[in-house]
């Protein structure tokens, strides 16, 4: 693919309050010579919080856009940059957590929107209930604190309580568990990692791979209309069964399109010719198998 200039020296709006701009800073500077800006009175909370007091904006590729938008009105520049995440299980793995991570670049000159995305392992995501007095030095290691903030909130909450976000400092942290124990059913407060970027270096870590990721999709030039931000959009389904060859669920190639033409460039995975009979295969695995 051929790569481009074309937003060598431009101005780009982010939609975060939480430093984000850090992270996809360098990135976006070395790769496309661009510069990154925060717009000043920028509420992107308004879009949900991981806390849970507002509700997210539609699903997360419409908070990530709305938020890249917002940027974009507040500063009144053309390109504006917004990113959301969501932790939790693992999407192929149950038993593992997760942090996925989307960014979106919107450019309003060529009517453009480019995105990508990172499904990460490596997260601190998760908590545990904390009841006054205890030693939660071991949990509290798991959530990597105090490099990485937590939550405070009741374990089972009575009335209202505004939850006691980023702490790092552990006479701040027992304050805060034996204010939410008190407001709690159980006498239990519930510590949580702190999701924020800007409280959260691994997070912050996966953005940064992220923006790199992105960085390079603009990059690179659809053939067809010469619009940047061409590449790896979905994945063909229908990998032939090793015995049978009937379609599998398996991918059988990558698909890349362009942002704004839709054209499209099947590249089929030259190392796996087959899929494993006993566990894709719908007409040769066990009947009992899931
Ligand atoms: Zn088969
Ligand atoms: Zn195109």
């Amino acid at each position: 693919m051929a790569h481009c200039d074309l937003y060598s020296g431009a101005v780009i709006a982010v939609g975060s309050m939480h430093d984000k701009h850090v992270a996809i800073g360098k990135p976006f500077a070395v790769r496309l010579g661009a510069e990154l800006v925060v717009p000043s009175g920028l509420d992107t909370d308004c879009f949900g919080t991981f806390t849970g007091e507002v509700e997210r904006y539609g699903n997360m590729l419409d908070a990530a856009r709305a938020k890249a938008e917002l940027a974009i009105e507040k500063s009144g520049l053309a390109y504006g940059l917004g990113s959301e995440g969501t932790f939790g299980s693992h999407p192929y793995l149950p038993d593992a957590s997760a942090d996925t991570e989307l960014l979106v670049f919107v450019d309003r000159s060529r009517d453009l929107f480019i995105r990508d995305v990172l499904i990460t392992r490596r997260t601190n995501y998760g908590w545990f209930p904390a009841r006054p007095g205890g030693d939660w030095s071991a949990a509290l290691r798991q959530l990597g604190f105090p490099s990485h903030g937590v939550v405070v909130t009741p374990n089972a909450q009575i009335g209202r309580f505004e939850p006691i976000k980023g702490l790092r400092d552990p006479t701040d942290l027992q304050f805060a568990i034996e204010a939410a124990a008190r407001r709690s059913f159980d006498g239990e407060a519930r510590v949580t990692s702190d999701m924020r970027a800007h409280m959260n270096p691994t997070r912050m870590a996966a953005i940064r791979t992220l923006a790199h990721r992105l960085a390079i999709r603009i990059q690179s030039i659809c053939k067809v209309c010469g619009a940047p931000g061409f590449g790896l959009a979905d994945l063909a389904r229908g990998l032939p069964c090793a015995v049978c060859k009937a379609p599998t669920p398996d991918a059988v190639a990558e698909i890349h399109r362009c942002a704004l033409c839709k054209f499209e460039l099947i590249v089929p995975f030259r190392t796996r010719r087959t899929a494993a009979p006993s566990c894709r295969c719908r007409h040769c695995r066990p009947p009992d198998t899931p």
